[in-house]
């Protein structure tokens, strides 16, 4: 079966790969190909997963998946029902990114009947 955009899932998933292997070693080249997997998901048909989402940098494009690209910590705040907040810091461009913790949570597409 064919899927619309199976050409550049294949090419997101080289450069998502290719990102995260020299992202390390060639910051430079690995913002380069997160930019252009990024330009390739909002330019075709195939949209980037949300686990690919959530892992790459807002403001840099560096994948967030190594860990020496970014700091995760927890905070906890009162008056939130004493739920912590996820919070993941780019090192490069110090770009925030926040998710709520909650009990049980599942994000759209993890649910079940959803097709993507
Ligand atoms: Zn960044």
């Amino acid at each position: 079966m064919k899927v619309k955009g199976d050409e550049y899932f294949c090419r997101i998933n080289y450069l998502y790969q290719a990102a995260e292997t020299v992202g390390d070693a060639y910051p430079c080249l690995g913002k380069h190909y997160g930019k252009i997997l990024r330009t390739i998901a909002e330019k075709t048909p195939a949209k980037l997963d949300f686990t690919l989402k959530r892992s790459l940098c807002k403001g840099c494009n560096v994948t967030l998946s190594t860990g020496s690209s970014f700091t995760y910590r927890l905070r906890r705040r009162k008056g939130r029902k004493n739920r912590p907040t996820q919070i993941i810091t780019c090192k490069g461009c110090k770009t925030v990114k926040k998710f709520p913790t909650v009990d049980n949570y599942r994000l759209r597409a993890e649910r079940d009947g959803t097709i993507l």
